[in-house]
């Protein structure tokens, strides 16, 4: 039967997050509507990346290659390891082109509810990185929400025994945010991370 084909096509796409059923049939017509410009090539990456792509055995991320692309490089600071929940907010730290270390992608945060434990998060695998390579500091990059900071407090705890240096993201103003437009848990990270200026020299110029 024809229309089974779409059928199928419809729930899977409807599995994908952002896309409930509705969309789902937008987007299945218009795959169909696209058959040889959209369609077909997208059967065809779909198909590389079920073949190819692959959770780097050292850091999480992923490649086609394991190592992956920023544990084999060896210009990348290996001193450094900064701590992600997912992939892409390694891609995220990536764009903004401020760090040059390694990374741990843990897949996920200590999740009670979900049934997440320590042994998912690789942490164990971290550890042993921190003391194999001499790292000199861990960066938790984890979210800032009550999950996220359970998990970097976690992690903080387990590392306490290496003696490398814990840092964790700031957490504040966005940058061109305005005051009374933040909700009040971002006021108040910003508020008890406030730093001292330093002091220009203006008396006596
Ligand atoms: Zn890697």
């Amino acid at each position: 039967m024809a229309a089974r084909a779409l059928d199928d096509l419809i729930a899977l796409l409807a599995k994908l997050p952002g896309l409930g059923p509705r969309s789902a049939r937008r987007a299945a017509l218009h795959l169909v509507k696209q058959r040889e410009t959209l369609l077909r090539r997208l059967a065809v990456a779909l198909t590389d990346a079920a073949d190819q792509v692959r959770k780097c055995s050292t850091c999480g991320n992923l490649d086609a290659a394991d190592p992956c692309w920023i544990c084999a490089a060896a210009e990348r600071d290996d001193r450094q390891i900064c701590v992600v929940e997912e992939v892409d907010d390694l891609w995220a730290l990536e764009r903004s082109g401020m760090f040059r270390g390694r990374y741990h992608v843990l897949g996920g945060v200590l999740s009670a509810i979900d049934g997440y434990g320590p042994q998912d998060l690789g942490i164990d695998r971290l550890l042993a990185r921190v003391e194999a390579h001499d790292v000199g500091e861990v960066i938790l990059a984890t979210s800032a929400t009550v999950d996220g900071q359970t998990t970097a407090h976690y992690i903080a705890d387990r590392l306490s025994a290496t003696g490398v240096s814990v840092t964790r993201l700031a957490h504040g103003l966005p940058v061109g945010g305005e005051l009374n437009y933040l909700d009040d848990g971002t006021l108040g990270a910003a508020f008890e991370a406030r730093r001292p200026v330093p002091s220009t020299a203006v008396d006596g110029a």
